[in-house]
């Protein structure tokens, strides 16, 4: 008998989304085309610079936190999806708009933009239990969409990856008394460049990669900025203009800010460089069994599977990882579930497990908002997940060079975007070490 395809839906149409429709349509046998949900007009998502902050005119926020000048923080070396290079002729450290073409010539490469419906946004995906052949239930996925608002429809899949990113919602700290700041408060999702700030002084919140990036953005232009975060100070040359300083702990009743080591001082802009909080408007967490809090999405067994309902996948939560190589081996590792080449050990064995390694975190010292953040063990999730489904790991290569960036990026935060030539370099030497490393 002719075994049944199945159909996933995707939503999402940002590099997670087009990596799990590229390895979908690659297994003709197995799945039929997938249904690609997209809200924007655009392939691309983070990746689709929009001046517009706030919404859009049909009320739709503005999804892209990209700012206009930003270069890539990771060079293209290590960023490519493992078997897509960019443009050889490229430097290492892109502009961002390189960035959007080498993901529209993925799209067209993998004759990816006929699944995708734009402009239509998935506003429901929950979970239906049907009869199987053998007697038993078997779960299926409701997915309603709506193209224009009042124009909803709604299609039955057996599978969901949701590729939503999670660069879109704003994470704003309680600051008691921010109501009396009289200056400008924005969130680096609303920032764009610097030039509106010259003269200002500006009290950035916040030194990871936007914070950092901003700060020397905005000093360039001769703004006054003042850097304040929690992590110990930086021992590395920051550019004039940028002073540090401990966390801002509230606003004074006159609207000047006080900062953790007793200081207070006043500004005209304060911009939240904190980062953004998980948001899945359309599903329903009690009912698929999930906790999903500002930081943090649980219990996700690898990262990618609710364990009640291990046929919606999460494509890209984790944070602090090499984003597309990350994708490319979870989609895999995903699609290999699906067409049943690995099988998930039983509910209750998959909580136990997500139960255990956070709480092995936990004891480690790990903050709670930080269960997701794999760093340094990104290569080992991504080989475990590679041995598992038997498919090709990932080029030692890239955790090598991917290390080094971040190495001098520590030493360097203003110029190691320059160290193109010398990171190529390293490439060539790693690779002839990295049968050592494997
Ligand atoms: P997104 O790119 O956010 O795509 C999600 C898509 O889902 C969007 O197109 C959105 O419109 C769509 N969508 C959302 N909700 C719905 C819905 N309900 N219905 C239908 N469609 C929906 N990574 C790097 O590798 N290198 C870098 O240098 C780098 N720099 C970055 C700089 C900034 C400022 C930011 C914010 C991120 C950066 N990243 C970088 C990380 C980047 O987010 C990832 O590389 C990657 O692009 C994330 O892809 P994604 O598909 O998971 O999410």
């Amino acid at each position: 008998m002719a075994r049944m395809l199945r159909r996933v839906a995707v939503v999402g149409a940002g590099a997670a989304g087009l990596c799990a429709a590229r390895h979908i349509l690659s297994r003709p046998n197995t799945f039929t085309h997938p249904a690609v949900f997209e809200l924007s007009d655009n392939v691309g998502g983070t990746w689709c610079y929009e001046e517009r902050v706030g919404t859009h005119d049909n009320g739709r926020p503005v999804h892209s936190s990209m700012y206009r000048d930003l270069r890539t923080n990771l060079p293209k070396e290590v960023m490519m999806f493992p078997d897509f290079p960019f443009d050889p002729e490229l430097g290492s450290f892109l502009p961002h708009q390189e960035v959007r073409k080498y993901l529209l010539r993925y799209c067209e490469s993998h004759g990816i933009r006929p699944h995708i419906r734009f402009n239509t946004v998935v506003e429901n995906v929950k979970p239906v239990a049907v009869a199987a052949g053998d007697g038993g239930e078997t779960t299926m996925w409701e997915v309603t969409s709506s193209e224009s608002p009042g124009c909803r429809k709604t299609e039955t899949f057996d599978s969901v990856f949701v590729c939503v990113g999670h660069y879109s919602n704003p994470h704003i700290p309680n600051i008691p008394g921010i109501q009396n700041f009289k200056g400008k408060v924005l969130h680096s999702h609303s920032y764009r460049f610097a030039e509106p700030f010259s003269g200002q002084s500006v009290v950035v919140l916040g030194a990871k990669a936007s914070g950092l990036d901003i700060s020397c953005e905005l000093a360039k232009v001769g703004a006054e900025v003042t850097l304040s975060h929690r992590a110990p100070r930086l021992s590395v040359p920051l550019p004039t203009g940028i002073r540090q300083s401990s966390t801002v702990v509230a606003i004074e009743d006159d609207g000047r800010i006080r900062f953790q080591d007793g200081s207070v001082a006043g500004a005209d802009v304060l911009l939240f460089c904190t980062g953004y909080n998980f948001s899945f408007p359309f599903l329903d967490a009690n009912r698929l069994g999930l906790d999903i809090q500002d930081h943090s999405v649980s219990p996700l067994y690898h990262f990618l599977f609710p364990p009640a309902f291990p046929s919606l996948i999460f494509i890209g939560i984790c944070k602090l990882i090499c984003p597309f190589p990350n994708f490319n081996c979870q989609v895999q590792f995903a699609l290999a579930v699906l067409d049943g080449s690995v099988t998930l050990p039983p509910r209750s064995q998959m909580e136990d497990e997500v139960l255990r390694e956070q709480q092995e975190k936990l004891q480690r010292g790990v903050k709670q908002r930080h269960l997701l953040v794999l760093q340094h063990t990104q290569w080992d999730y991504c080989q475990m997940l590679a041995r598992t489904a038997g498919f090709a790991p990932l080029p030692a290569v890239v955790c090598s060079l991917y290390e080094e960036v971040w190495r001098q990026r520590r030493i360097h935060p203003q110029n190691y975007r320059r160290l193109n030539y010398r990171l190529m370099t390293l490439q060539e030497n790693v690779k002839t070490r990295a049968s050592d490393i494997t």
